[in-house]
């Protein structure tokens, strides 16, 4: 009844051109794919260049991040409309490497979301722990914050089209994968706070993606936990042979 989604993000990976030929590389191996929702998402200069390359692939266009006022004096952002006029559907939010690196905070990840589902985007809306915080036992009560925080003035209709990863830190890039069962406790405990915050049914329907170190090796197991409705694809994402192979996790 969830309905799988797998989305690349590219981080700051790939010119117009090198996009162009992944997309060629790509398209052809996911053709025919169906039942699952494909995304990348490029670094903002590569967004327009891509919509004629997906046109009729199936494959949806995701901003790495947004803004929340609609334009002004805010030098070097991008807002909602902007990433709408150059072709995207989705926008990664709260991305640990934004938290880290650029001052991401849940507040700021809050009115990003708000913003984007104003500008009619699909919110990946990223949560996770840090390895300390997961050595520490408090692995539930920071994914209970950020949920909260993140979530907070935003009601069961608008949470419709929201999507959740759920991506501890310390397997991003490091290619040590939450074991299965790891991953599952960690979703099924997401739910059960969507569920505290909204109700059961609209957290029987919100997707939860999982993010870290996800490769063609490991997808099947992550996807056959009942929690798990997808993953969000880092370094995997950038060749189009595993990318498509996560994609085609059901064969
Ligand atoms: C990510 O960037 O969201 C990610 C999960 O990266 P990787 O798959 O490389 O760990």
């Amino acid at each position: 009844m969830r309905k799988p989604v797998i989305a690349g993000n590219w981080k700051l990976y790939k010119t117009k051109e090198e996009a162009l030929a992944l997309i060629a590389e790509l398209a052809p191996l996911v053709a025919g794919v169906s039942g699952v929702e494909i995304v990348v998402a490029p670094v903002f200069t590569v967004l327009p260049t891509l919509p004629a390359a997906l046109s009729g692939t199936g494959i949806a266009l995701a901003g790495q991040d947004v803004f929340w006022e609609e334009e002004g004096a805010f030098t070097g952002e991008v807002s909602p409309r902007m990433l709408l006029d150059a072709g995207a559907s989705h926008v990664i939010i709260g991305h640990s490497e934004r938290r880290e690196y650029f001052g991401e905070t849940d507040a700021t990840v809050n009115q990003k979301i708000k913003a984007a589902l104003l500008g009619a985007l699909v919110p990946i809306f990223c949560i996770g722990e840090t390895l300390a915080a997961r050595e520490a036992g408090e692995t539930f009560s920071v994914l209970e914050r950020q949920l909260t925080m993140g979530l907070a003035g935003i009601d069961a209709a608008q949470l419709a089209p929201v999507i959740v990863a759920y991506e501890p830190v310390w397997a991003i890039g490091t290619g040590k994968t939450a074991s299965d069962q790891q991953a599952q406790e960690a979703h099924a405990f997401i739910r059960g706070v969507v569920a505290k915050l909204y109700e059961q049914a609209v957290a029987d329907k919100v997707r939860v993606l999982y993010g870290g170190s996800v490769k063609p090796e490991n997808v099947k197991g992550l996807m056959s936990c009942p929690d798990i409705d997808g993953a969000l694809v880092g370094g995997a994402s950038l060749k189009g042979a595993s990318f498509a192979a996560i994609v085609r996790f059901q064969e």
